[in-house]
């Protein structure tokens, strides 16, 4: 009889509210999560957990090894908090000024540790390995520490057959998780666009090529982009989130720039997007005697889970919560780094429940009044601890049972002995 972890939840619930609250205490931005990477450490280095630091600056590796033999699951949190300044009042709120755990990746880190916590007490009866993935930089697109974590060598010993990941969802109770076959999020692109014309005086416009007037030409028609070039029934959004021009009432603007972003789930749709929002941008400008300069960051691409590994999601969530434990949800065009982890290892991303049941409306996530229902803490652990137990007995049966485990590569390789991620990576993006 294989490991059942219904109701086992309630093991480590404390612990997992505790250290998700600590975390959410102390947010460190993108790049910077030095304190909780070393929280995390603690807590492997006191469950016995062997771990491995130095992927993408403050990434960690935790490796919960099973008695039995068997091939390798991988689970993965992101660590990273956001530049919002809280406005929950709580005996637990952020301390730090300007941050915010505001995306729920405290409560992330949490349950991987109580996931990992829970799986090494267990490790008698676990056949395989399981790797806790602790990522930095996921809010930091197109950067991200996804890739920079292979690169580093994540998986240059333990290779993982499958890879999993949760994120907190404040559209769903708790009690329901989101997933589908196929894109789960969006691709997630970000654009600069300067417009250059000629200044002068309010009053004297034909000695001037207004950039503001052209602006709000390119503005408009790039919605014309989503409205006539995009199948009606395919999904695609271009947002302007920033705009930025002028000096004064009586002052001709000479330059203005707007910053957005462009949403997508096909790459063949992100593809005439970009290319359209080229032509147009450009086409205005000419023709209104101004330049512009356009800077595009592809960023992340879309997470698309295999249809064995999300079935198997639906399942477990079933098995262990009941039948409507999974509600048919829509994918979201949010973007997501764990994308770049499926792109080389099948798997799956799901939606874990966390509205807040005293809310009539839900906070969304990146609000300073973001929060999550707790409750579901634990759920997410039993969650997640039960899906690596049975993707392993499925690997397992599959390949009879053989450990596969590639011999660590000496650092200084690393980068290079990886450069085929790069490419492929950068061959899907640059096809788009
Ligand atoms: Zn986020
Ligand atoms: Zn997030």
């Amino acid at each position: 009889m294989e490991l059942q972890f219904k109701g086992r939840g309630i093991e480590i619930e404390q612990k997992v509210k505790e250290i998700r609250r600590h975390f959410h205490m102390y947010p460190e931005l993108s790049h910077e999560e030095e304190q909780t990477a070393k929280e995390v450490q603690r807590h492997l280095k006191e469950a016995g957990i062997e771990f491995h630091t130095g992927f993408a600056g403050t990434g960690v590796l935790g490796v919960v090894k099973g008695e039995k033999p068997g091939r390798t699951v991988a689970l993965r949190a992101d660590m990273d908090a956001l530049p919002i300044e809280e406005e929950n009042e709580t005996d637990y709120s952020s301390k730090r000024k300007g941050v915010m755990h505001a995306c729920g990746h405290d409560a992330h880190t949490a349950m991987l540790l109580g996931t990992g916590l829970l799986l090494q007490k267990y490790k008698k009866d676990l056949a395989g390995t399981v790797l806790l993935v602790f990522q930095p930089a996921e809010e930091d697109a197109p950067i991200g520490g996804a890739k920079a974590m292979m690169e580093d060598g994540v998986f240059d010993q333990y290779k993982p057959d499958a890879i999993f990941a949760q994120h907190v969802w404040p559209d769903l109770p708790v009690g329901q998780i989101g997933v589908l076959p196929g894109p789960m999020m969006g691709n997630s692109d970000r654009v600069t666009i300067e417009i250059h014309g000629a200044g002068g005086h309010a009053s004297m416009p034909h000695q001037t090529t207004d950039a503001i007037i052209v602006t709000n030409q390119v503005i408009n028609a790039l919605q014309t982009i989503i409205s006539r070039n995009v199948d009606p029934l395919e999904s695609a959004v271009i947002t302007i989130g920033r705009i930025e021009g002028g000096s004064r009432y009586n002052v001709i603007a000479d330059k203005v720039t707007i910053e957005g972003t462009v949403r997508t789930y096909k790459n063949e749709v992100k593809k005439r997007v970009k290319e359209n929002l080229f032509k147009l941008v450009n086409g205005i400008a000419e023709s209104m005697g101004a330049t512009a300069n356009i800077e595009y960051l592809d960023g992340y691409l879309a997470t698309v889970n295999s249809q064995e590994w999300a079935n198997e999601v639906k399942d477990v969530a079933q098995a262990l919560i009941g039948n409507d434990a999974t509600p048919h949800v829509n994918p979201s065009l949010g973007g997501e780094d764990f994308g770049r982890f499926l792109i080389h290892y099948p798997g799956a991303y799901y939606w874990l429940g966390t509205a807040i049941p005293s809310r009539d409306v839900q906070k969304p996530l990146h609000d300073p009044q973001f929060e999550i229902d707790e409750s579901a803490l634990s759920l997410g652990v039993e969650v997640m601890s039960q899906l690596a137990v049975n993707a392993l007995e499925k690997l397992n049966e599959q390949h009879g049972g053989d450990q596969y485990v590639v011999s660590r590569k000496n650092k200084s390789s690393k980068r290079g002995a990886n450069s085929s991620i790069d490419q492929m990576a950068e061959g899907i993006a640059s096809n788009c």
